[in-house]
């Protein structure tokens, strides 16, 4: 794949990698950088191009999706021409008193596929964003209902929400990555983690845990959020649906509401086109992110029931006081567009079957590895958790080296490949997920 059409020289590796060290900050890192980045050119279907060659590898399969995004794999030929079409038109244009085709055409789809009962859409730039506003909805709600003592979530350990001010507060609060605000996040309730495995039967007693805490708080709670079935930056760790319902069964029992964070889990990822069709039940809010401009641009959403629409409406302040510069971007949005017109116009479920089928098969010899605790899979999820913290660069170069992109975290190595990869590349993937495992 030749990188075609530079407006501008492309600058030595050395050269950028230099710059990038000397100004340039990245996830989760210190500044200047302890690691040095691989530079990529380009990347199409499920490879990333690299400007420079690594461990003797000019080009890697993406066993990451971009942090979980690109499902339909790079450079698609639809994608970039939705994108293109679209720069044609507008790139941009404020939503604050004007609308337009893209953004309301991707509310209703988006109504029209989640759980039925969302009805209200309010479309916002990233995950951690559409997290906020989902919390502020929900703290709103009480407040224009009088309820003014409803301030207060509930999740449980092992979650992760975002980066974001109240994101941060309902993430697992100890060893994650912002156990440093612990004394400043608003203090939410937690419970403990749920009892892992997606076909694991119902424990009685952590279902009675559940009970006693939402009960106990009612008064203070304005809502519950959880990531459903799957935790991911928390710990790659899967529960039972079941506990989904219990939460929904809990919420209205006690008059609290419910919210559901898919941004990792939304659009097929766990075999379920969004992880609450697993347990059936409809949340009073949803968040969707990552996936859904399939890994284009950066685009999220927040959605509502009626109820919770015409609740913050009947307050002393009935407007939501929230309006992102960018939001309903048209390019985000129509990309978002095609890229769900092309997840639902093929045998999703099929493919994210036969990935995980792949990943199973392959990832099983890492299971007889020494210091690997778990191996398990959902989906098109793998993971392999370790009973030590990865060596990141170690595991890093180890799966380079056989020609994968990976980005393992704490104990994990993990995949979410592209729904589009082919059988031998999985087998790929998952030979570089138990060489990481070995020398990580
Ligand atoms: N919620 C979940 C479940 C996530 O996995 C993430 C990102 N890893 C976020 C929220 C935050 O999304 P973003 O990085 O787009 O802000």
């Amino acid at each position: 794949m030749p990188d075609q059409h530079h407006l501008y020289d492309p600058l030595p590796a050395a050269e950028l990698l230099a710059l990038d060290r000397q100004h340039v900050w990245h996830p989760y890192g210190p500044m200047p950088g302890r690691q040095e980045p691989l530079v990529v050119s380009s990347a199409a279907g499920v490879r990333l191009r690299l400007a420079q060659p690594s461990e003797g590898q000019d080009e890697l399969v993406d066993g990451m999706s971009s942090w979980w995004s690109a499902i339909h794999g790079y450079n698609h030929p639809v994608l970039n021409e939705a994108a293109r079409d679209q720069l044609g038109r507008m790139s941009h244009v404020m939503f604050g008193g004007l609308t337009h085709e893209p953004a309301v055409r991707l509310a209703a789809k988006l109504v029209e596929i989640s759980p039925s009962g969302l009805e209200h859409v309010f479309l916002a730039d990233s995950g951690s964003v559409a997290v906020e506003v989902a919390v502020k909805m929900c703290l709103q709600y009480w407040r224009s209902l009088g309820r003014t003592g409803k301030t207060r979530l509930l999740t449980w350990r092992g979650g992760y929400h975002g980066d974001t001010w109240q994101p941060m507060a309902v993430c697992d609060p100890e060893g994650g990555m912002h156990e440093l605000w612990s004394g400043m996040l608003p203090r939410q309730l937690f419970a403990d983690e749920p009892p892992a495995g997606f076909d694991a039967p119902l424990d009685p007693a952590y279902v009675a845990h559940l009970r006693s805490l939402v009960s106990a708080h009612a008064d203070e709670l304005a809502a519950v959020i959880v990531e459903p079935v799957v935790q991911g930056a928390g710990g790659m760790r899967f529960h039972s649906p079941g506990y989904l319902r219990v939460l929904r069964e809990l919420c209205d029992e006690y008059g609290v509401l419910l919210i559901l964070d898919e941004i990792a889990t939304g659009f097929g990822r766990t075999g379920a086109l969004f992880a609450a069709d697993h347990a059936g039940i409809t949340p009073d809010v949803m968040c969707v992110g990552k996936a859904l401009t399939g890994g284009y641009l950066t685009l999220s959403a927040t959605l509502c029931t009626a109820r919770v629409a015409d609740g913050i409406s009947r307050g002393e302040v009935p407007v939501l006081a929230h309006g992102p510069t960018f939001m309903g971007n048209p390019l985000a949005a129509s990309v978002a567009l095609a890229s769900l017109d092309l997840l639902l116009s093929q045998d999703w479920a099929r493919e994210v079957e036969r990935i995980g089928a792949g990943l199973l098969e392959g990832l099983a010899p890492a299971a007889g590895l020494p210091g690997v605790k778990d191996v398990r899979v959902l989906g098109a999820i793998g993971v392999v958790q370790l009973d030590h913290d990865v060596d990141m660069a170690a595991a890093t170069r180890a799966a380079v080296r056989e020609g994968v992109w990976l980005r393992p975290f704490r104990d994990l190595i993990y995949t979410m490949p592209p729904y589009v990869t082919g059988d031998g590349d999985v087998a790929r993937i998952c030979r570089a997920v138990c060489a990481a495992a070995r020398e990580g």
